[in-house]
């Protein structure tokens, strides 16, 4: 699928913009106007928290769950973490005077501008596919589709536990906190199979970790604390292996 990448006009703050600008992620030769998250406009009537979702967290670094005038910026484009120091000090951005976890956690965040939009794509796909979503109207299932496959309802599960995400978890929040969140499987990268939505109480558990080393982290605690025994062979499989002698006597 060719997209039509025409530049889309700068908006009110426009330094914060990607380093191409914004670009029209619709399909070539597309009747009606440009836009970015066309593909999400069917969202907007019935559940327009989930657009704004997957656009902030597609393209946007986590916000500050602490409070204090060293933390940082809030919120800032994933492709602006990408810039250097320097060029952050333009924008008023002082990584230097960030303490280095902070630095760390941005910089962990960023991604092209190109990532942010795949993975916004995979995002709502995934949505799509969730039990109790909305249908898709034709020409975004079509769109999407074609990034990603066909469309199963009920085929989206936690990125994490496995178990199926439905979709009206969106709208569930316990003190303020959605029940359903942005996850990525390797924390350092933001693209499509990478990313996905979780759990909130799984995302929290995986915390840092790679989904391996989560899994690993698991498998350790189940283990030593008897709920489940794991067979490790502590040597390799002979090729060849000795006869039982028992067969020799037949
Ligand atoms: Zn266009
Ligand atoms: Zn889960």
């Amino acid at each position: 699928m060719i997209l039509c990448e025409k530049v889309l006009r700068p908006r009110a703050n426009s330094k914060y913009d990607p380093p191409d600008g914004h670009k029209c992620q619709r399909v070539t030769g597309h009747s009606g106007p440009c836009g970015e998250f066309t593909y999400l406009d069917g969202l907007n009537d019935v559940a327009p928290k989930v657009r704004e979702k997957i656009v902030r967290d597609a393209t946007m670094t986590t916000g500050a769950s602490w409070k204090s005038k060293d933390a940082g910026p809030n919120r800032i484009h994933r492709w602006t973490m990408l810039l250097t120091d320097d060029e952050l000090l333009v924008l008023e951005i002082k990584m230097a005077a960030l303490k280095p976890w902070v630095v760390a956690k941005l910089r962990q965040k960023a991604a092209t501008y190109e990532d942010c939009m795949s993975s916004a794509r995979y995002l709502a796909w995934l949505v799509y596919g969730m039990e109790g979503a909305p249908e898709a109207d034709p020409e975004t299932k079509m769109y999407l589709e074609d990034h990603f496959g066909p469309i199963l309802k009920g085929a989206t599960g936690c990125l994490v536990c496995r178990a199926p995400l439905r979709f009206e978890l969106f709208h569930e929040a316990r003190r303020g906190r959605a029940e359903i969140e942005t996850a990525h499987a390797n924390p350092r990268v933001h693209t499509p199979g990478n990313v996905g939505f979780a759990h909130r109480h799984c995302n929290i558990a995986q915390g840092d970790k790679d989904l391996g080393d989560f899994y690993d982290w698991i498998l350790g605690i189940l283990e030593r604390a008897g709920r489940i025994t794991v067979h490790n062979l502590d040597h390799s499989l002979p090729l060849d292996p000795p006869r039982d002698p028992r067969d020799a006597e037949e």
